[in-house]
């Protein structure tokens, strides 16, 4: 398994420490920072799969931190677990709806808290593979990589059959007039015309073998992916 970078923010100093010294031995690789400032620093400078953030913090407070994370594109997805006190059951609710994922109550024991941090990262990178990849039958589309799999053995397709396949597959069932795919998909150097598309549709179907089945003409009118039922 990749080392995930866990941020712990605590200004104390012995929480920080022993949670620091748990996760780096189940093999996490862990940033501390004792005030919202300094964290906010971390998740700008590096890669950070997973923040443990104390609600209480000298500065900007936890749930501040918190929302700044969430408001940015780019630090919105980062899970947060919060800390915190006793007594603090309305910044509970109030960092639940800004989106944390979920919080723990000081004091707490290592075992739980691993085992929250277990769940959150599982969870989330469950909500990163349903975004990432289309399974359809033997057909496996991963949109980040641009690799297309059929029955678990690469295809090699072009530019534009890739895209063709990603517009369709990711609507079953919803048929597409030529026009619109010719605005949905930007060719590489050239423009895809409404008679190119059809040229594209019997390349791809060949490349997809039987599950170029997928792929059906709705007369007079464009293209679909076959809904499963
Ligand atoms: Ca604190």
């Amino acid at each position: 398994m990749s080392k995930e970078h866990i941020l712990i923010v605590e200004d104390e100093e012995d929480i920080l420490e022993l949670v620091k010294y748990n996760l780096t031995r189940e093999g996490y690789s862990v940033t501390g920072a004792v005030t919202g400032e300094e964290a906010l620093k971390v998740v700008a400078s590096s890669s950070t799969d997973l923040i443990i953030l104390d609600l209480m913090l000298p500065g900007i407070d936890g749930l501040d931190v918190a929302k700044k994370l969430k408001e940015n594109p780019n630090t919105r997805k980062i899970p947060i677990i919060m800390l915190t006190a006793k007594g603090e059951e309305v910044d509970i609710v109030t960092g639940l709806e800004l989106g944390a994922d979920d919080y723990l109550t000081k004091p707490f024991s290592p075992r739980i808290l691993l085992a929250r941090v277990r769940a959150v990262l599982r969870r989330h990178l469950k909500k990163q593979e349903d975004q990432t990849e289309i399974m359809i039958d033997g057909i496996k589309i991963h949109l980040g990589r641009r690799i297309v799999q059929l029955n678990d053995k690469p295809v090699d397709l072009t530019f534009t059959e890739f895209e063709l396949l990603v517009l369709l597959a990711k609507k079953p069932g919803w048929v597409f007039t030529r026009s619109q795919i010719v605005d949905a998909i930007h060719g590489v150097g050239y423009a895809v015309t409404e008679r190119s598309v059809d040229v594209q549709i019997v390349g791809l179907r060949k490349k997809l073998g039987e599950l170029g089945n997928y792929i059906e003409t709705v007369r007079s009118i464009g293209y679909r992916f076959k809904e499963i039922e």
